[in-house]
């Protein structure tokens, strides 16, 4: 038996009769998602889980620590960055979440090393996060506080693209940043002098 095939046999038997009208809408008129989210890739943390979103809700980003690099636009090959700028300027996303959470295993690669066998592209790509390490309280302390710090440093390289910025400033865009506790549940609201539990 083939656990992916058959979660999509469940899909098709449970849930497509009672979604089929949402996704032929949404195959009629298009997507236009309120929110866009940045997510780590970590198998644990899954947005529209976390954020009981359905199709076409929520624009989603995910690579190795949910990270947002600084606006540099070159020929580099620039996923998350042409993630963000669809969200943005073609979808007019009206807010825009990064999502870290506890127990990260690329904010761990930033702080301590990545993985020998993930020096090709982990390593490089996990340096965005670097100004995070001696921004979080304590230094390199504790772990979960380098993850909260990274959220603020990807909330801050968002506003270093201009028309973030510009939406910001403008009133149509509003940034969140939050921290998903894996063990507990809890989704912490992250704040610029801490972290508090969403209600
Ligand atoms: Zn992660």
């Amino acid at each position: 038996m083939d656990p992916l095939l058959e979660g999509y046999r469940r899909f098709r038997s449970e849930i497509w009769p009672a979604e089929r009208a949402r996704y032929e809408a949404l195959a009629h008129w298009g997507q236009s998602p309120e929110s866009m989210v940045v997510a780590c890739s970590d198998s644990r943390v899954d947005p529209q889980m976390i954020f009981g979103a359905v199709a076409g809700e929520m624009f989603v980003l995910r690579n190795i620590a949910g990270l947002v690099p600084p606006y540099q636009p070159d020929a580099g090959y620039h996923g998350a960055s042409a993630a963000i700028e669809f969200g943005v300027r073609v979808l007019k996303v009206s807010r825009l979440v990064v999502l870290g959470h506890a127990q990260c295993g690329g904010v761990r690669a930033m702080a301590l090393g990545a993985p020998p066998e993930a020096r090709d592209f982990v390593a490089s790509w996990v340096e965005i996060a670097r100004p995070a390490l001696s921004a979080g309280r304590g230094g390199a302390g504790r772990l979960d506080e380098v993850e909260a710090a990274v959220v603020r440093l990807s909330l801050a390289n968002l506003m270093t693209f201009p028309w973030v910025a510009e939406a910001v400033n403008e009133g149509r865009l509003a940034l969140h940043g939050f921290r998903f506790d894996i063990h507990t549940g809890v989704l912490l609201r992250v704040e610029a002098d801490g972290e508090r539990p969403v209600e």
